[in-house]
């Protein structure tokens, strides 16, 4: 059986009738099977998918199948789907199961898109290497004795190592972004809103974003406008049109670049990421495009805002899960006070807890306006920089990530050095604009090595057509 990269090479191959849904579920399938070592799913829906399969193939030979016939997509541990366990990869939530399910998913499941398997991430999406899953770590394909990335590991790799066409994952803080750079695919972080979040387990509400990896950005585009658009269920969705991203990813303009003088100057930044990102600055001005420096002098603000606010959302968020209605209950309590304070000491991981206390202590009424209402200042201050920013230059580029996957154990015992990890995918995060992580050549090590473009709200099209030009630049 040939090996499929992108749902192009599927839609052309079942145009000419040389496979069908069925096949294509089993290629993966098989593939899943012969992976199982990288973890990457929890789950796999083996005998959900080959009746999906069938059932497609049939309106594939009366001519009405919808538009992603034949793409096969994993979902992240963290996005309910009826009818199946979602454990946002925590003990606390083991054994519950979804009685809804995800807009996003929804809107693929309408297309006719098949939905494969559950996939491994960081619990409740905290974490930037997928080592705090209750699931156990995810190996990247591209070395195996290193981190995937985080927080959706398993997603990025279920793309990278072929066990599904696209797969979706969810980006409070750069989970998307991240993951995709250190295992070379594209990962694309919508603008906040643009997608429902409707049936996606809270982490920190104001930044979450359901997202997408891909081989292709044409992949990415086409699966962005099926799932993105209003939606009753998330007052916050946008009402905004969408457009057909993956029919206008032509691009022939000069474009307006800036680079963050202080991102390239970072000195936790490895020297192939820089090179790598100057190289394609000094493509583009030899292509005629505009390339800018500029100054960005609140970077080192970026991560104390981001851990401020999304641990305060976090610790009001994950307030629901106290073994009372679902999920996991402690056998060992006596009273009922006992029943919630060993249900969420067992239940949650030691990140999530860290993260619990770090929130409740910056909202408590000693340090609420210390810490969570500057925070908030400063969000505002970070949000007003890149959005000016981007009314002066059409794109922002940087690298996704300081560094390329590191290996296990390497970040363990030092949460500060882990949060240093997102550096550079905060900023989108904190401001709300989309971002994507396209692969940008690969490290010493031959580590895969990802370039971030940012733009400006709701200006998802010209991202994915720059993206898309990018993309024949590089290779
Ligand atoms: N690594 C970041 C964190 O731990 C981002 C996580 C995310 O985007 N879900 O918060």
């Amino acid at each position: 059986m040939e090996k499929f990269i992108s749902f192009d090479e599927i839609k052309k191959s079942l145009e000419k009738k040389e496979t069908d849904c069925r096949s294509i579920v089993q290629h993966y399938l098989k593939n899943i099977e012969t992976k199982a070592h990288l973890n990457a799913f929890v789950e796999v829906y083996e005998q959900s998918a080959l009746e999906q399969a069938d059932l497609i193939d049939q309106k594939l030979a009366k001519g009405n199948a919808g538009k992603l016939a034949g793409m096969v997509v994993g979902i992240k541990d963290l996005l309910c789907y009826t009818g199946h366990e979602a454990n946002a990869s925590s003990k606390i939530l083991k054994g519950f199961e979804s009685q809804f399910t995800t807009t996003a998913i929804q809107r693929l499941l309408d297309e006719d898109a098949i939905v494969i398997g559950r996939l491994n991430c960081d619990e409740f999406g905290m974490g930037s290497s997928n080592e705090n899953s209750a699931h156990g770590k995810v190996l990247n394909a591209a070395d195996e004795s290193r981190v995937p990335g985080g927080s959706s590991g398993g997603s990025a790799v279920a793309v990278q190592a072929n066990l599904c066409t696209t797969s979706l994952g969810t980006d409070t803080g750069g989970s998307v972004r991240q993951p995709a750079a250190f295992t070379g695919v594209i990962g694309m972080k919508p603008t906040y809103s643009r997608v429902s979040r409707w049936g996606l387990i809270a982490y920190a509400s104001s930044f979450d974003c359901i997202g997408i990896f891909s081989h292709t950005v044409k992949d990415n585009a086409l699966v962005m406008e099926i799932m993105a658009g209003h939606d009753e269920f998330d007052s916050t969705s946008s009402r905004k049109s969408v457009l057909p991203y993956s029919q206008l990813l032509h691009f022939d303009k000069k474009a307006k670049v800036a680079y963050l003088k202080e991102t390239l100057e970072s000195p936790a930044l490895q020297p192939e990421i820089k090179a790598n990102t100057l190289a394609i600055l000094e493509r583009l001005k030899s292509e005629g495009h505009s390339v800018d420096e500029v100054n960005f002098p609140l970077l080192d603000f970026i991560l104390p805002t981001y851990y401020i606010l999304t641990t305060a959302e976090a610790s009001s968020n994950l307030s629901r899960f106290d073994g009372v209605k679902y999920g996991y209950r402690t056998p060992n309590a006596h009273n009922l006070e006992s029943m919630y304070k060993l249900t969420r000491s067992e239940g949650f991981g030691e990140e999530v807890k860290r993260r619990i206390m770090l929130g409740t202590f910056v909202l408590s009424a000693s340090y609420h306006d210390a810490y969570f209402t500057k925070a908030q200042k400063v969000r505002r201050l970070i949000k007003d920089f890149t959005e000016n920013l981007l009314k002066d230059f059409d794109y922002i580029i940087m690298p996704t990530t300081p560094s390329t996957a590191f290996k296990f154990g390497e970040h363990s015992g030092n949460p500060v050095a882990m949060y240093l990890e997102d550096l550079f995918t905060v900023q989108a995060s904190v401001s709300g604009v989309p971002a994507i992580s396209l692969p940008n050549g690969k490290d010493e090590q031959g580590m895969p090595i990802g370039l971030q473009v940012i733009c400006n709200s709701f200006k998802e099209a010209e991202l994915y057509a720059f993206s898309n030009y990018l993309t024949e630049l590089t290779s």
